[in-house]
Formats: C-alpha cells, structure tokens, sequence
C-alpha cells in the first residue's frame, strides 16, 4: 500500500465538515508537500510531522510524500491535521498497521509537539458532537478529552502519537482503552452567587427578577460602588439552566473560542463582561480565524456591559443586529461564517462623566452639557432596544449596617429562580418563547388591555415620547410582570398595576440632562 486516508474534521463557525487526509508514497525526488491548508500552516504542520515521526523512532519515507486534505475548498487550521497526516504516512509506508474496518470507525485529532506528544486543540467539542451524530469515533489529545466526554461521543484519548499507534496494534487490533462515555461522572458545578448578598437595592433587584423572568435587557444606572456589577453578576444563576442542545451549543461555542472550554461550566449559563475598550471584532467576532466575539460567547446567558456610554460607538452599533436576529454573520474572503449570539444584554452606567449626580453631598460638579454629552453616546436606537431602566442609588449607610442580616422577605438567590421558573413555564406554555422574543402580533393577543390599562398607556405614551417599538416593550414587559404574579391575573389579561409598573421600569431617562 502507498496510499492511506485517515478521517477528521474542519471547523467552520458551528459546524464541522468531513475531512479526509489523504496521503500518497511516490518515486522520485524526495519531496514533502501538502495541499488544500493554507501556506503558513503547511510549513508548521510539516515541520511538527517530520520532527514528531523521527523522536518517535519512525523512518521518513524515501521518495515524494504528498498529502491532500479534501475537500481543498474548505478552510482549515493546520494543527489539529499533524496527527492524521502523521499517521497517515505511517499507514501508507507501513511502518503500523491498523485494521480497514477499525480505521473506517474512527476520526482522529491533534497537534503534535516536536518529541511526539499530542498537544490538545480547539473546537473538539465541536467535532465529537458531529462525529457522535453520525455514530462516529475519535481518538483525541488526552487534555481534550473532557470536552468530547460531553458531547457523548466515544472517544478514545491518548498523549503521544506513539500512544495512538499502540492503542490501535495492540489487543489484536482492538482499541482496548477506548471507552463508551456516556457514563461520565457528574461534574462539579460552582455555586451560584447570592441575591441576598447585594444590600439593598430593592427596586434594582426586582427589575433583575423581571429581566431574568421574561428575558429582558436592562440597564442599570448609578453611581460607582452601588452594586450594579454584582447584581448583574447574580443573573445568571436566576435563569434556569441549560439542558441538552442548548448546553451543547454554548460548550461548543466556547471550544471553538480562542478561551477554551472548561468541563466545570457545562449546562451553567454564560456571563461576559468585555471591557470597554474592547474591539468590535473581539465584540462581535472575527478576526483572521473567525473566531466567535463576546456576543456568541454570551450566547444563551448574559452579555454585562459596564459603563456603556465608554464603549466605542462602533461597537455600540455593531449590537443592533444580533440584539434584533439572534445571530451574527461574519465575512472573511468569500466565506461567510455565522454564529449563535441570542444573549441577555445587561448594562451599566454612571448618572454622569464623574459618576456622582444627584449626590446629596454635592460631589458632582459635571456642568449639564458635560452631562447631557455624555449621556447621548449611547444612540437612541440602542436605547430604545433596552427593555428595562433602572436607578441603583447609592445605599443609605443604616441599610449598609444591616449588611450580614438577612431579612426574612429578603429576595435570594433561590426563591428569584422558583419564580422565574414559573413565570417561564407559563410563556413556555402560552407561546412557547419568552416574553422579550414576543412579535407585535402575538402581544395583541398575549395582552388584553381593559379601559383602564388602556387610558393609563395613552396618557405615558405621550409623556414618556414613547415610540411604537417603545410601547411594545412596555407591554412585553407588563406580561412578564403579570406572569410573576401567577394565578392573580386573566390567563392572557395585563391589570393597571402589572401596566404601571413596567412603565416605572422604562422611566429612568437617560437622553436628557
Ligand atoms: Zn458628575
């Protein structure tokens, strides 16, 4: 045999095409080339190949090695090939053997190191839950092998190329260590962070229970030091965790993500909190390898903002979509890759550039054009999108005092989740999305406004300038805050208390001084 082709995969956004590498031994000059990688990552990969194959006590092969990685067209990243393309010249001069059927089951990864070790790569999550849905094997670097235990596929690890090729010549060509992981041990979780720890701040807290009950955006406005990053910290642990393809989605997100994936955040909801210097390709995604930006990093939990009014306009702008469609689309070349990016946006800001208006000690000494400056970076539409508005004052020091007793009513972290797990059973139930994901039509008949909601949203919408899209949002609101009054309210009926509240929710007015 001169030829040989061993299976892997690329990574293209979320998805994970076939590759097979093809390698052929040919007469001639002695030659080594590969086709269908990208130039820069030919030279690596080949130099890794041949240094790994010759620590490890194989021969190169006499003659031409040519190495095709089909389909050419695809993108791919060059170390995670290093393992097939060794083992493929290998199988192809002989020097292992490995059974037809056996190498037919199985698809293999890694990069390798100069001496032969196998080094982990990204996206393995990515590659196991494909290879699992067409009842495939992998054989992966044995520190990327918690990652493919959770796509329940079965996989085979090993830390070296030497260790592969035993794994599959010894035990009359059976791959004896390789297990069926479905099994795994449950994997320890952190703990959530408590509601209760946050001193104060009622009226903050209970708009975070709205945005966690419905899916709602919000954006906090204060003073430094009120709290407004640890409540936006607890909201994750508020929203109900994540199961099945959702949780494999945003693991694999994360596995493909220059940031890795860790075992331990299986099923927890994400939380990102970028800074706000960050670029729009770090925000947004892309970069020479289309990476997935904060935004699909937050997909299914939350994306914190902190001190929005700083974050480049660009960036600001760039939100819009995936806020609107729930994905983003990123161009490089001829390639469009698109990610997931269904996030909770969470922001915050200070009332004014030196963050102290309304002071009672009068620290504040922004003159009103500084303020109002200040306040219209954020752009109208931005705003417009953020469903909830709320202040998070500075705490009178007798509630500070209060600080390790917890009062009996005190909304914890446990008791805000039981009520935004029913609240979402209800939405579940009547729609089958959440509140914030409601369209105009479905809010008509969701929310059956009496004579008297109906008076009350007439008289706020002209106070409050309120646009079309802007009265939505109050009523998608009032829902979520009807639906946390379960069982008080009309199946699909809003009451005046549930409406006024959501307008107090929108109050807080950022565009004016
Ligand atoms: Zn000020």
């Amino acid at each position: 045999m001169n030829v040989a082709r061993v299976a892997s995969r690329a990574q293209l956004g979320l998805s994970a095409p076939r590759v097979e590498v093809e390698v052929h031994l040919g007469s001639g000059l002695p030659q080594f080339s590969i086709v269908g990688l990208p130039a820069t990552a030919v030279k690596e990969s080949k130099d890794r190949v041949r240094a790994a194959l010759a620590n490890c006590g194989f021969e190169w092969p006499a003659g031409r090695v040519t190495v095709n990685l089909s389909p050419a067209d695809l993108p791919k990243e060059g170390c995670r090939y290093d393992l097939p393309i060794a083992l493929g010249i290998l199988l192809a001069s002989e020097q292992v053997k490995f059974s037809a059927e056996l190498l037919a089951c199985y698809e293999f990864y890694g990069e390798l190191g100069l001496a032969g070790e196998l080094k982990p790569i990204r996206g393995v999550l990515l590659a196991a839950a494909h290879a699992a849905r067409e009842s495939r094997r992998i054989v992966v670097p044995t520190d990327n092998h918690s990652e493919a235990r959770i796509a329940e596929c079965s996989a085979a690890h090993a830390s070296s190329l030497l260790a592969v090729c035993h794994l599959f010549t010894a035990h009359g060509g059976e791959v004896g260590t390789a297990a069926v992981l479905a099994d795994s041990a449950p994997l320890p979780h952190a703990t959530p962070l408590e509601l209760a720890d946050v001193r104060g701040q009622a009226a903050p807290k209970r708009a975070l229970l709205v945005a966690a009950a419905g899916g709602h955006s919000l954006l906090l406005v204060g003073p430094p030091g009120t709290g407004k990053t640890m409540l936006a910290q607890r909201l994750p642990d508020l929203l109900p965790p994540l199961e099945g393809a959702e949780a494999l989605d945003v693991a694999a997100i994360a596995s493909v993500s220059g940031r890795g994936f860790d075992a331990r955040d299986y099923g927890r909801r994400p939380f990102r909190a970028p800074h706000h210097s960050a670029s729009a390709n770090a925000i947004i995604g892309g970069g020479p390898q289309v990476r997935p930006g904060e935004v699909s990093l937050a997909h299914r939990g939350v994306l914190f903002l902190d001190e929005l009014p700083e974050f480049d306009r660009r960036v600001l702008e760039s939100l819009r979509e995936p806020l609107e469609s729930g994905v983003v689309s990123i161009a490089r070349a001829a390639l469009q890759v698109e990610y997931p990016a269904r996030f909770q946006l969470i922001a915050a800001m200070n009332p004014c550039p030196c963050g102290y208006l309304g002071d009672v000690a009068g620290r504040c000494r922004c003159a009103p054009r500084q303020i109002a400056r200040y306040r219209a970076r954020i752009s109208g539409p931005l705003l417009d999108r953020i469903d909830l508005r709320v202040e998070v004052p500075a705490v009178p020091s007798d509630e500070l005092l209060g600080a390790g007793l917890a009062l009996p009513d005190e909304l914890t972290t446990a008791r805000a989740a039981e009520c935004v797990r029913v609240a979402r059973a209800l939405q579940m139930q009547r729609a089958a999305k959440l509140n914030a994901d409601l369209t105009p039509a479905e809010l008509r008949e969701v929310c059956r406004l009496d004579r008297h909601c109906r008076l009350l949203l007439g008289r706020a919408r002209s106070r409050l300038e309120l646009s079309a899209r802007g009265m939505h949002r109050v009523l998608r609101v009032a829902r979520t805050i009807a639906d946390l009054d379960a069982g008080q309210a009309r199946p699909n009926g809003i009451e005046t208390r549930h409406l006024g509240e959501a307008l107090q929710l929108r109050r807080v007015c950022t565009t004016q001084g």
